[in-house]
């Protein structure tokens, strides 16, 4: 490997020690910061996902409280739980577990929670704030991405960056986060006709596509950062959307899969809990 491994893990420790002690503030202030983890129905990587984070958080001291809803419910009484979390001013934010039920798709989350539990950056208020170039919260994923980036010491500025994935949650606010950041920005899709054509003239490349090892390393240039969202099982094993073996032979920087951003989200979530429980004061 000639690379530099771009791991997620100090990353991830070095934000948690702010969260933990800024968490610890509000302790002593009475306040306890409050995520809710809301899935419907029971799915076991949704149990085993909820269940470190609940771990992670308390160990922050922050309360994460697992919260789960019938298969069978309706729009409705799916809209109304998230909206009365809205209310409760004791939930710093709400996640939703995705994808939901097909039942359910017809739900949009975004405009029934409440922008200040809003932790993920989901609602038309804060994805407009992102847009418009104001201060918003971003959902964490994509900040994560730009993390790891930062913590390495890459400057995007003036840097031909691709991202690779235009979904909500992760391909388009780390485009944005890009341009914010000064560089050139592209953005690849199902559409795109030729991904090699745009993989190769990527100094950074961002991957949010969820496609096992769909970049190989004749795809990309020599000293490329690729930073890799991607998360998919293969044969009980998570690889990324990037043949990592191959590709950090081409690379100068690589994050693994795992341990590059997951663990980064994970940390950044909590970190907007935080952040949002430090509201209530004002
Ligand atoms: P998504 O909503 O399914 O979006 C996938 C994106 O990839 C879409 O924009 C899609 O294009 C594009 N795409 C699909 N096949 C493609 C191909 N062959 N070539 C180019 N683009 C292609 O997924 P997501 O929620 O953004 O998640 C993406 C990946 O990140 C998944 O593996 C997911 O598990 C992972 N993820 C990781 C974290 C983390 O913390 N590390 C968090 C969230 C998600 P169209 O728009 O044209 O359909």
């Amino acid at each position: 490997m000639t690379a530099v491994l771009l791991d997620g893990r100090p990353v991830a420790a070095e934000i948690l020690q702010g969260v933990a002690a800024r968490a610890h503030a509000l302790l002593e202030r009475d306040i306890q910061p409050c995520l809710v983890f809301l899935s419907v129905g029971a799915s076991e990587s949704g149990l085993m996902y909820s269940r470190r984070l609940e771990r992670l958080g308390t160990r922050q001291g922050i309360r994460v409280s697992r919260r789960s809803l019938p298969p069978d419910c309706s729009p409705a009484a799916l809209e109304r739980e998230v909206a009365a979390f809205g209310a409760d001013k004791a939930v710093d934010g709400v996640v939703v577990q995705m994808p939901l039920p097909g039942n359910l798709r017809s739900v949009d989350l975004s405009a029934v929670m409440d922008p200040r539990i809003d932790v993920d950056g989901i609602t038309v208020e804060n994805a407009g704030r992102l847009a418009l170039g104001l201060p918003a919260r971003v959902p964490s994923t994509a900040v994560a991405m730009m993390e790891i980036l930062h913590h390495a010491g890459i400057d995007p500025a003036g840097r031909r960056a691709l991202v690779l994935g235009r979904s909500k949650v992760v391909g388009h606010p780390a485009a944005e986060l890009l341009l914010r950041g000064d560089a050139t920005v592209t953005t690849a899709h199902s559409k795109t006709p030729d991904l090699t054509f745009v993989t190769r003239q990527a100094e950074i490349l961002f991957a949010a596509v969820g496609r096992p090892r769909l970049i190989r390393a004749e795809m990309v240039s020599p000293g490329v950062v690729i930073v890799d969202a991607g998360i998919n099982v293969v044969g009980g094993e998570l690889v990324g959307d990037v043949d990592f073996e191959a590709c950090s032979e081409v690379a100068s920087a690589i994050t693994p899969v795992p341990g590059g951003v997951g663990p980064v989200t994970n940390a950044v979530l909590l970190r907007s809990v935080v952040e949002s429980a430090e509201r209530r004061q004002r």
